[in-house]
């Protein structure tokens, strides 16, 4: 009765959130555990399989990999949505989206909600991308907190899938019985952060690491004389490309991910890691990876029978630099939008643009370049002074000026828009190619 009545309010809370225009994902949870503070133990006894994953960065990604190609593979799963990994909202996603048939959920999980969590549910697998010290992180709490994690994992019977190449995540070993590896193979990729590197200590006994290969930061093949060392793999990517979006084989089968920056392979791997261990086979697990694409416009990818695009925000010369070089790497014939608003919160002054390199786009093969937004005239001038030889259409209605691009047949869409730009860009493209309104 408990159960019930604390399933059936969180259910009403999430209603009446949603209808204050709030996207309520923790509430119900929250209210949930006020009524029943087991409810999550008792609804997680309800589903075969939990996999948690974990990390400093990556885990969102990789938990959408796993989540999307179970769905595409037809299997049912809770999932809960990034912003949603403590407690409450993992609370959430079981009352909210567990069925009769959902017998497998995958669950995103903030790494210092861990210890907390498991306190009510034992995961059956639990994956970890990476452990990376951020700018408020003081030296030491990293193994402080890997420490934490190992206690509460300890003797539950849990299978890890750890990252071979952090020497932290690895650390997590001596927590299970029962732990798989995944990596990247040395000289895999030459990644862009490759520079990024300072001295790394070693988790067991604090000596100085010694590296056969870095592939960036503390990621890579390492050993110490104390013995502890990168651990064999079983699942692990020998080369990539980057193209603009990942590419690799494994085992005999290719895959053409839509997923852009080079350190997403790790999530790769990671995911992959996770879907073979859940039983899925690697034909399967290719339609899930070939289909997935972000969908927040960062890197987002569409295609039809006849025309593929790509967006990127770009909201200073960093980001529109970064853009163009994606462009670099596209090698068919290109049709561009590129939009510059000037509201509020895109700041005013909009002169970043002529600390961008538009005079890389020269060496592109451009059938036309569309400029859009409150200040189309300014991209157009920045372009005419880059001395660009290709036509610069100017069509100031974005919906509009995204749509043109469309009548470019055989020609890839590169979409650029600033930060008030990205929605009216991606509802155009969500409706040119998808047939969506929003
Ligand atoms: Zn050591």
């Amino acid at each position: 009765m408990k159960r019930w009545s604390a399933i059936q309010l969180a259910k009403l809370t999430r209603r009446t959130s949603k209808a204050l225009g709030k996207n309520g994902t923790n509430l119900p949870g929250k209210v949930a555990r006020t009524i029943d503070k087991n409810i999550l133990k008792k609804l997680a006894t309800q589903v075969d399989e939990i996999v948690f994953i974990s990390g400093t960065n990556g885990k969102t990604t990789t938990s959408n990999l796993i989540g999307h190609t179970l769905k595409k593979n037809g299997i049912k799963i809770i999932h809960n949505n990034e912003g949603a990994n403590m407690a409450p909202g993992i609370t959430s996603s079981f009352i909210l989206q567990g069925t009769q048939e959902t017998k497998v959920a995958i669950i995103e999980i903030d790494e210092g909600s861990i210890p907390r969590v498991l306190n009510e549910i034992t995961p059956t697998m639990m994956v970890v991308t990476n452990f990376f010290r951020d700018q408020m992180d003081r030296f030491g709490e990293i193994d402080i907190m890997v420490d934490n994690i190992a206690k509460a994992i300890q003797n539950k019977g849990i299978k890890l899938l750890l990252n071979a190449d952090d020497p932290f995540v690895s650390r997590l070993k001596i927590a299970s019985k029962h732990v798989i590896y995944y990596g990247l193979k040395a000289h895999a990729h030459e990644f862009e952060q490759s520079t990024m590197n300072e001295s790394k200590y070693c988790p067991n006994c604090g000596k100085l690491l010694y590296y056969d290969y870095i592939h960036y930061n503390q990621l890579g093949h390492y050993y110490c004389s104390c013995g502890f060392k990168r651990e064999a793999t079983k699942y692990e990517i020998s080369k990539f490309t980057v193209n603009p979006f990942i590419q690799f084989s494994l085992e005999n089968q290719i895959y053409n991910m839509k997923l852009a920056g080079d350190f997403n392979a790790f999530n790769a791997i990671a995911a992959y890691s996770v879907l073979r261990e859940l039983g899925l086979n690697d034909d399967s697990i290719k339609k899930g990876f070939e289909t997935y694409t972000s969908d927040n416009g960062r890197m987002q990818y569409f295609s039809n029978e006849s025309k593929e695009a790509m967006i990127n925000l770009a909201k200073n010369p960093a980001g529109m630099n970064a853009s163009l070089s994606v462009g670099e790497q596209i090698r068919d014939n290109k049709v561009y939008v590129i939009s510059l608003n000037d509201y509020p919160a895109d700041g005013r002054d909009t002169s970043w643009i002529y600390d961008a390199d538009f005079e890389k786009l020269n060496d592109q093969q451009l059938e036309a370049i569309i400029v859009t937004g409150t200040r189309a005239e300014e991209l157009q001038l920045r372009l005419k002074l880059a001395e660009i030889k290709a036509p610069v259409i100017l069509e100031r209605d974005i919906h509009k000026a995204t749509a043109k691009t469309m009548d470019f047949k055989d020609c890839y869409t590169v979409a650029i828009p600033n930060y008030t730009s990205l929605e009216p860009m991606l509802e155009q493209l969500n409706y040119s190619f998808r047939g969506k309104h929003k």
